[in-house]
């Protein structure tokens, strides 16, 4: 399979739109420090993504990044012209960015296929022995178009794909409707590129199951024992080799007008794993995470290299003990970082106080329900007390908090929609979530059981079918017979679309709020301590603030309840306030929005004023 006259050794990796253009990417990088560090190879890491936004402008790659589906939209015609009609009213669907201007989406097509055209013609791929792909969120089409370009040049050079866009039947179903693609690695990247590597440079005659490939490999060549191959522990990998975007980074944009943000890997997979509508974790082999001290050495020495002290965690959950170690580590060092990271619901203020001192600047938290039961549905394992205790918290230790609350899902009762709304009226001082429309997304516990692969609770779902989104970018043939990450569903999807219409517009209503506000550098909700008496400031929208004072047993009452707690924990801490009259208090204080009550716990909302 190797050109003649290819060096054995030599590999490109290549990242496409629409990775964020500020950030390296850390599958290229990670691979390359493993490849470079196990064997003779050269690697030769490129992002072109870097070239497009140069060329589109950063400020409009960023709008396209974000919006999810435009950026597929912009490459589906490139692949399929027949599709250009469908893919533009889906660019102009998906585009964000209110009141900003409307490119034009033939020419901004046309822009992005000369982008790469010229990025092509500068590169010679002639001495490389293989190609390979990383993909990740809405890096399908860009991938699969300049595979087909490259192949229409270099024929005999062999083309690899891999990356969480590619797992299990997947990454099969792209193999045979494709044929750019040689390989496809299913699931974790370093130990089968190495072995694709090693068989393909003729050290090795097997290839392990976990590639796939249409191309005649003897069957008593496939090595079954490679099925059981250990995963890598975290901490033997080498640090992510970031040089090559840095040097692409420094030749497009000379004057540097952004400092990058540096990826940065605690954990692979997550420790949760349960959640009924996600498939976040196919690719990995196990929870598995790194020692606090090695991650710290890491973090210095990628600062140190790169002039960054701009961090992002790729995990999908801390891992809690080892983080708590590394953030008390990294007070130590006195230096101004700050980081990015998704966490499951922390609910212990100190913990929160701690990471944002050591520069936990940002989080995303998976709240996705503002109803107990709907919670129970996802397997979320939190109930609405709790998220809304991690938003507080995050407030509290000015930490911003981004999420999503997932609509539409699968089996939501009326009851449920009207414990959203009633809840979110209690949310409104916090930062605003995100509705997330949802979708069927392949090997979630939800599709298996769907499929019939699995057993789940009962939910409506009759039957799989594409995405409309799919189908306005692939043509029919494909719709019918490719298996997509991304999947709808026959069942109560039109009854769902219906209910879930009130809490959409309640979630617009609570973004308004807080854009209106952004100006005040006060929290929303807050109160400020005299030590016999509490003032408690409570914003509203469009009418003047409210304010509160509670004195003496309600003042300590609302400061014992910082974080949720038991209302038999509050009679044993006040015995001088009986039963009845602690519940009129907290009846009167959940009336007024100022706390939260959910069965027998409570929580008091307002952040002390210091906080963010
Ligand atoms: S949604 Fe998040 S917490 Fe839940 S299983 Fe997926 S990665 Fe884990």
């Amino acid at each position: 399979m190797v050109s003649d006259n290819a060096s054995p050794c030599r590999i490109a990796l290549i990242s496409m739109p629409w990775s964020i253009f500020n950030r390296p990417s850390i599958q290229l990088g990670a691979l390359k420090s493993y490849l470079e560090r196990e064997a003779e190879y050269q690697v030769d890491n490129y992002h072109l993504y870097l070239h497009l936004a140069k060329t589109i402008s950063t400020e409009l790659y960023s709008r396209i990044a974000l919006s999810g589906w435009a950026g597929e939209a912009l490459f589906a015609p490139l692949l399929f012209p027949e599709k250009k009609a469908d893919a533009a009213k889906l660019f102009r669907q998906s585009l964000t960015g209110k009141g900003k201007p409307r490119p034009d989406f033939d020419t901004l097509t046309a822009s992005v296929a000369e982008s790469c055209a010229q990025w092509l013609a500068d590169i010679n791929f002639s001495p490389y022995a293989l190609i390979g792909f990383s993909l990740c969120f809405s890096q399908l089409f860009a991938s699969l178009y300049l595979a087909k370009k490259i192949k229409d040049k270099w024929s005999d050079i062999p083309i690899v794909f891999g990356g969480s866009s590619c797992s299990g039947e997947i990454g099969a179903s792209l193999l045979q409707h494709f044929s750019t693609i040689d390989y496809l690695i299913d699931g974790e990247g370093e130990q089968q590129l190495l072995a694709l590597c090693r068989f393909l440079s003729g050290q090795a005659n097997s290839l392990p199951d976990k590639i796939r490939t249409l191309h005649p490999v003897p069957a008593a060549q496939t090595n079954k024992a490679d099925k059981a191959t250990p995963p890598l522990p975290l901490g033997r990998l080498p640090y992510p080799d970031y040089t090559p975007y840095f040097k692409e980074m420094r030749t497009l944009f000379p004057g540097q007008p952004f400092i990058p943000l540096l990826p940065i890997e605690f954990s692979r997979g997550c420790w949760w794993n349960k959640c009924t509508f996600c498939n976040l974790n196919l690719q990995w082999q196990n929870y598995r995470f790194k020692e606090s001290g090695r991650m710290l050495k890491e973090t210095l020495h990628l600062a140190e290299k790169h002039e960054s002290l701009h961090f992002t965690f790729t995990d999908n959950a801390l891992p809690r003990k080892e983080a708590d170690h590394f953030f008390t580590s990294l007070l130590q060092e006195d230096l101004d970082i700050d980081f990015f990271a998704e966490i499951r619901g922390i609910t212990e203020p100190d913990r929160l106080q701690l990471y944002s001192r050591a520069g936990l600047r940002t989080v995303q938290v998976g709240i996705e329900a503002l109803s107990t039961s709907l919670l129970a549905k996802m397997a979320k394992g939190t109930t609405t007390i709790d998220n809304i205790a991690v938003m507080k918290m995050c407030s509290a230790a000015g930490i911003r908090m981004e999420g999503n609350l997932i609509t539409d899902f699968p089996g939501t009762t009326e009851e449920e929609i009207t414990e959203t709304l009633r809840n979110l009226d209690f949310v409104l001082p916090f930062l605003p979530l995100q509705a997330a429309t949802f979708f069927l997304g392949y090997g979630s516990p939800l599709h298996a059981g769907a499929a019939g692969q699995s057993k789940t609770k009962d939910f409506p779902i009759q039957r799989i079918i594409p995405h409309a989104k799919n189908r306005r970018l692939f043509p029919q043939d494909h719709v019918q017979s490719m298996l997509m990450l991304i999947n709808s569903y026959q069942g109560d999807k039109k009854l769902q679309h219906r209910h879930w219409q009130p809490v959409k517009r309640k979630i617009r209503t609570w973004q308004d709020f807080h854009k209106q506000r952004t100006a005040s550098g006060q929290h929303p909700l807050h109160y400020r301590d005299g030590r016999s008496f509490l003032i408690i400031r409570q914003e509203q929208p469009e009418r003047t603030p409210l304010l509160h004072r509670l004195r003496g047993a309600s003042r300590k009452i609302y400061l014992a309840c910082e974080r949720p707690e038991k209302i038999d924990s509050l009679l044993k801490a006040f015995p001088q306030v009986t039963d009845q009259a602690l519940r009129k208090f907290i009846d009167e204080m959940c009336t007024k929005r100022l706390m939260f009550q959910e069965n027998d716990r409570v929580l008091a909302l307002a952040v002390h004023h210091t906080s963010g």
